[in-house]
């Protein structure tokens, strides 16, 4: 079987972990740049539009491709497969070959997951968060540079990066708030506890989206950020799945909510049935006194 990876270089070294899982006879990467993973063929191209990928991906064979479960490679999979009608499948979380290939991913914004046998040849987009990166050092076998002549009908204007404020998938303590919080005002005070916990703060898409008290990138959920830090505090929010989804991998889960039958309950280490109007103040004052100040 021949497995072709193809991605910017950051992500190569996950899809090849990914690949290599399947112990395919041949692996051939396709990337911008040169990169250090053990494949048998490295092929490099000045590819940077959505239409040059789906030009020089479709002009290859194999038996199935990985792509990066991210919103540009979902499109230039789709495009791929369709031009050489093949199968399409998305954010496939666990690979598996036994005669067939099976893929996990999940449904139902993670409440549940599904298992799909899928006839090659195909091509797939991989959640990275699901693998490791490769552990195995080593070079490519070859390396082709590959001369791409793409008149793309899509052109790129500008291409501008965000100047993020926070990168929340590395916090490591996260005080997140939601609709309990009555007024923009108070997030003050959410300050003030983050800031004496060294805590990041994020918040509920109602918070960002609908209110704009904070920033889009501090929303977590299906539609923000995925989080996974030591502890996750959250205030007032009533854990929708699409919020959830966000915060699966937290170690310990703290929620204060004033309703005993709040759904975050479910997900909660520790569920205090309190105001945190109350609750906040409170434990602002107990740290404080705790740290002396
Ligand atoms: C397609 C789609 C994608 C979405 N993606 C996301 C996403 O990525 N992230 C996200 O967050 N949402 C997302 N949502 C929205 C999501 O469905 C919920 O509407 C949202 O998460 C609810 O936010 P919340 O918990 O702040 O508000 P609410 O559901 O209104 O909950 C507020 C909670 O605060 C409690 N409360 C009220 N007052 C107090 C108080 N004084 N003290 C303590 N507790 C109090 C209430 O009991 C209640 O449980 C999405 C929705 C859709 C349709």
């Amino acid at each position: 079987m021949k497995v072709i990876v193809a991605s910017d270089p950051s992500n190569l070294p996950k899809l090849v972990s990914a690949a290599k899982s399947l112990s395919p006879e041949v692996i051939e990467a396709v990337s911008t740049d040169r990169v250090s993973v053990p494949v048998d063929k490295l092929v490099v191209a000045d590819l940077t539009l959505n239409d040059c990928w789906t030009s020089a991906l479709s002009e290859r064979e194999f038996d199935l491709m990985l792509l990066p479960s991210t919103r540009d490679f979902k499109e230039i999979g789709a495009r791929v497969a369709a031009r050489k009608r093949i199968s399409y499948l998305s954010d496939a979380q666990e690979l598996e070959l036994s005669g067939q290939l099976v893929i996990s991913r999940m449904v139902f914004s993670g409440r549940g997951i599904e298992k799909l046998k899928v006839p090659l040849p195909a091509v797939i987009t991989v959640d990275l968060d699901a693998f490791e990166p490769i552990s195995e050092g080593g070079d490519p076998l070859a390396v082709e540079e590959l001369k791409v002549d793409c008149s793309p009908r899509i052109n790129l204007l500008e291409r501008r990066e965000r100047e993020a404020e926070v990168d929340l998938s590395k916090a490591e303590i996260i005080v997140s708030v939601g609709r309990g919080l009555k007024k923009k005002e108070d997030l003050e005070m959410i300050r003030e506890l983050a800031s004496l916990l060294g805590a990041e703060i994020a918040c509920t898409r109602p918070i960002s989206a609908d209110f704009k008290w904070l920033p889009e990138e501090r929303h977590v959920g299906m539609t923000g950020v995925r989080v996974k830090p030591r502890i996750y505090l959250a205030l007032g929010i009533s854990g929708q799945i699409q919020h959830v989804v966000g915060f699966r991998d937290a170690e310990t889960v703290i929620s204060v909510n004033t309703d005993p039958d709040a759904p975050i309950s479910e997900v909660s280490d520790y569920f205090v049935v309190a105001d945190l109007y109350e609750v906040v103040p409170r434990l602002i004052e107990e740290i404080r006194k705790k740290k002396g100040s």
